[in-house]
């Protein structure tokens, strides 16, 4: 069978149905439609933006609507770890220790300026001044604290950030 079909050898309708039926694409972008439509959330709520992480899953922002509803309390399970609250001295080596564990590809987001930066806890000396110190972050959402909608959006520009990953075949940071 000759696979070097050339499309103006072939009738318009032929064409049509042609584009119609096939579709042309790579096994790295067919992994990353899949896994951006099925990104699985580790549970990790420190503090205040935990309450807001929580009400992205219930009826009235409904994150199931775009596939991230499986939030997994081992990070085996999981491939996005979202930072929501507060990261203290005393927590940053277990969170780097679960981040090991999480199976690549993962990734991170920092929910609320306590997670990028400190916050209001900027000058305590018990707290990480950003988890991307500890962890490489891949979103962050701002605010004190951020709505569910705002993580909503920031699931959305992971989910652009794994699809230029796929086409570039390169982690972006
Ligand atoms: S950013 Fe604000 S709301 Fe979020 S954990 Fe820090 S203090 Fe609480």
């Amino acid at each position: 069978m000759d696979l070097n079909l050339n499309l103006a050898d072939i009738t318009p309708e032929e064409q049509e149905e042609f584009k119609r039926n096939v579709f042309l694409t790579t096994v790295e972008e067919i992994k990353a439609w899949a896994r951006r439509g099925s990104i699985w959330p580790m549970t990790f709520g420190l503090a205040c933006c935990a309450i807001e992480m929580m009400a992205a899953g219930g009826a009235h922002f409904d994150i199931s609507r775009i596939g991230k509803e499986v939030f997994r309390a081992s990070p085996r399970h999981a491939d996005c770890m979202i930072v929501a609250g507060t990261v203290t001295k005393k927590m940053a080596p277990i969170l780097r220790r679960l981040y090991d564990q999480m199976p690549e590809p993962k990734w991170v987001i920092a929910m609320g300026v306590c997670a990028t930066a400190g916050g209001p806890y900027v000058k305590s000396y018990a707290v990480v001044k950003g988890v991307d110190q500890i962890v490489p972050v891949d979103v962050y959402i701002p605010g004190c604290p951020p709505n569910p909608a705002a993580l909503l959006y920031g699931l959305h520009k992971l989910e652009e950030k794994i699809r230029l990953e796929a086409k570039t075949g390169k982690r972006v940071m």
